[in-house]
């Protein structure tokens, strides 16, 4: 019997984390990622609630444990470098209802990359150029290799993904602009304490520092803007540009932080967006994490949503085969969740919007207060998720009565138009 083919767009977190649970279901897996090969470093993401219990079933608790970031906690101080208020670890832990595991994105990427290679198919610096769905599965076309067939296509492709676009339409009918741009770097930095994410305040402005360890650190900026701000994705230069003119005159170590990320050539400047779709599935294509439910790097929920995402995505094609039974089940399992956390943006804390909003967020985190607004909170519930039964023995249904709505197949406008679907 052959085994059903799926082919997941993106080898980040949310793809390699799906791939490594659907080759426990028995599909066959092929995964296109267009960077060269695993893009490792980059900014911590966070491991929390639900996704904690997903790492500890896939047996890489103890892994990421290995590779946490040590955080103690985040200050915040004035221009002068005087702390003004503190929130260390543990409350951080209490406000978000769960021990936290801060990992860098690649370190994350390249556990789930090493759990999976000898059994999935990977294909690097290769992205798919057309595709055209019919009744019974996918046709790909590639910038690279040759064209194949699969059962059904994932969706893996983060933020800006090119899946949905090709899809879905345009990412404009998709994404929400939060009024914020954020850029970051990772530098070898001088200042700040070690272990402490430190950040300095001016109303709808935050720069901040995290000096990891020796040679690693990393800086971020955000602002605030009402309205979206025009430049184009690869123009580096307009965007340095932009983040100079949010931040010219302001004290602190600013300057030195503008000098810093302007020779630093890991430069990444975005606008803060979410993901909002009605649907994440049309016929025999799906999404995956950020592609379908972004939340913004300002919930820290990016690296939970696509654990989580990832595994109910599998365990619904597990129990249910490549079918609309399974796209719907995935989608009623998630979407409680991506709710929840994208109404939880932490804006507020890193970046008060006027001065009295820093005064306010300062008084709020004294240890007094702090004690306070803990015990209001109560206790931790550990955070729970559907255990699926991942057994290669449904027959999954790749070909025949998979219920897959056909009419909402589109039949490939973008084959026809002859569009690329490279970003
Ligand atoms: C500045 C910043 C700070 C963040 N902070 C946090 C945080 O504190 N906590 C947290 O949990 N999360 C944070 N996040 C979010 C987190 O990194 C993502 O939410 C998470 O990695 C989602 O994973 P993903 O696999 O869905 O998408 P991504 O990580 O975006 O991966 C998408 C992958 O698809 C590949 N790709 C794209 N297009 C194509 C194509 N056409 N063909 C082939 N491959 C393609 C990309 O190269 C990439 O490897 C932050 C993100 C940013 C940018």
């Amino acid at each position: 019997m052959t085994r059903p083919r799926i082919l997941i767009v993106g080898a980040s977190i949310a793809g390699p984390a799906a791939a490594f649970w659907l080759v426990r279901a028995g599909f066959d897996v092929t995964v296109v990622e267009q960077a060269s090969e695993l893009r490792r470093g980059g900014n911590g993401v966070d491991v929390r609630s639900e996704a904690l219990a997903v790492i500890e079933r896939m047996g890489l608790l103890s892994a990421v444990r290995a590779k946490v970031l040590r955080i103690k906690g985040m200050r915040f101080v004035d221009h002068r470098d005087r702390e003004r208020a503190r929130m260390p670890l543990a409350a951080m832990e209490r406000m978000v209802g769960s021990e936290d595991l801060e990992i860098k994105r690649g370190d994350l990427a390249e556990l789930l990359f090493d759990a999976t290679k000898n059994d999935v198919n990977y294909i690097f610096g290769e992205t798919i150029k057309t595709f055209t769905q019919d009744e019974r599965g996918v046709d790909v076309t590639f910038a690279k290799g040759p064209p194949q067939r699969f059962d059904l296509v994932i969706g893996a492709d983060g933020l800006h993904s090119s899946v949905r676009r090709a899809v879905f339409g345009a990412e404009e009918a998709f994404l929400k602009f939060k009024r914020h741009y954020f850029a970051f770097v990772n530098v070898d930095l001088p200042m700040g304490e070690y272990g402490w994410v430190t950040f300095y305040n001016e109303p709808g402005k935050s720069a901040a520092i995290f000096r990891a360890e020796p040679g690693l650190g990393q800086i971020n900026f955000m602002f605030r803007s009402d309205t979206p701000l025009s430049y184009h994705y690869r123009d580096v230069e307009k965007q340095r540009a932009m983040l100079r003119e949010a931040f010219t005159g302001l004290g602190w170590h600013v300057p030195a932080l503008l000098e810093k990320t302007d020779s630093s050539p890991n430069f990444y400047l975005d606008a803060l967006a979410q993901v909002q779709m009605p649907s994440w599935s049309s016929g025999r294509v799906v999404l995956v994490g950020d592609a379908a439910y972004c939340a913004s790097p300002a919930s820290g929920a990016g690296a939970l949503l696509a654990l989580t995402g990832a595994y109910r995505l599998a365990g619904e094609l597990a129990t249910h085969g490549i079918s609309s039974a399974a796209l719907s089940g995935y989608e009623a399992a998630q979407r409680p969740l991506v709710a929840q956390k994208q109404r939880q943006l932490f804006t507020g804390l890193s970046t008060p919007r006027t001065r009295l909003g820093i005064i306010t967020r300062n008084w709020l985190l004294s240890p007094p207060l702090r004690a306070v607004i803990s015990r209001m909170q109560g206790k931790e519930t550990p955070a729970n998720i559907h255990e699926y039964c991942f057994r290669p023995a449904v027959s999954l249904q790749a070909e025949g009565a998979t219920g897959l709505a056909t009419e909402r197949l589109p039949s490939s406008p973008f084959a026809r138009e002859g569009r690329g679907v490279e970003r």
